[in-house]
């Protein structure tokens, strides 16, 4: 008998969502129990951007309740229409300032700060009766010249700036390093944020978030303390264009 197609495979197949979920979760415990961290300080936010609602909803039924995205005309009907499950919404792209309003009302936190004027920005505009931003300052940890994120000898300044804002708590560090393809060379940018971070906290900053590893990567994110991990395609398989 010819097997049945169908272009959305069940709740139960290895790509369903909550297949790939658990596949996902696996890789986590598996590398902190050969590292010999506790997996539950390690935390998965799915990047659901470019992915259906529907997908959402499958990663919720499978208990994953943190949710990545990075473009905000996206993000913002997929949060309007999640809210009755209340999930944590991380938004990990770049912080343009025509964006900070709908950042600051609508996402829990924002990984991506590099800019003491988006700071401030943030700041203002989040509404009085929520907590604090939670907030990453991003680093370049490559020194590419173009690429975005804070060079790591300017990160003191910005993050005292960070701390004396009302509206903005300032949880960590955050890097998107340059795709590199073995683990050994993976981890030198990890390392060198949690340098980074250690240096900080040696001056008196109470940094507790390392936001970095994604599918390609996360192994060695979490060999070099990974707190948070932004996972898309491996959660959701390959993104819609
Ligand atoms: C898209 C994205 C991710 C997830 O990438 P995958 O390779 O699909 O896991 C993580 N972080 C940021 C900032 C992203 O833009």
């Amino acid at each position: 008998m010819p097997a049945a197609v169908s272009s959305f495979p069940s709740a139960k197949s290895p790509d369903s969502v909550a297949g790939r979920l658990a596949r996902v979760r696996e890789r986590i415990d598996h590398i902190a129990t050969e590292s010999g961290r506790d997996a539950s300080q390690i935390h998965l936010i799915a990047v659901s951007k470019k992915q259906p609602i529907e997908s959402l909803e499958a990663a919720l039924a499978a208990g994953q309740n943190a949710f990545g995205e990075n473009y905000l005309q996206d993000a913002l009907p997929k949060i309007d229409s999640l809210a009755a499950h209340e999930p944590t919404w991380h938004f990990v792209g770049d912080i343009q300032s025509n964006k900070t309003s709908d950042i600051a009302t609508q996402f829990d936190w924002a990984h991506a700060l590099d800019r003491a004027k988006i700071a401030r920005r943030l700041s203002d505009q989040r509404p009085d009766d929520a907590e604090p931003l939670d907030v990453c300052i991003q680093v370049n940890v490559d020194d590419v010249a173009n690429k975005a994120g804070v060079a790591p000898d300017a990160c003191h300044e910005l993050a005292t700036l960070i701390t004396a804002l009302p509206g903005l708590r300032l949880r960590g560090l955050m890097t998107l390093p340059e795709p590199r393809h073995d683990m050994q060379a993976q981890r030198q940018p990890f390392a060198e944020l949690a340098r980074v971070r250690d240096t900080l906290n040696d001056a008196g900053h109470e940094l507790d978030v390392l936001s970095m590893g994604m599918t390609a990567d996360l192994e060695a994110a979490i060999l070099e303390g990974a707190t948070h991990v932004r996972v898309g395609t491996d959660v959701f398989g390959q993104r819609l264009e």
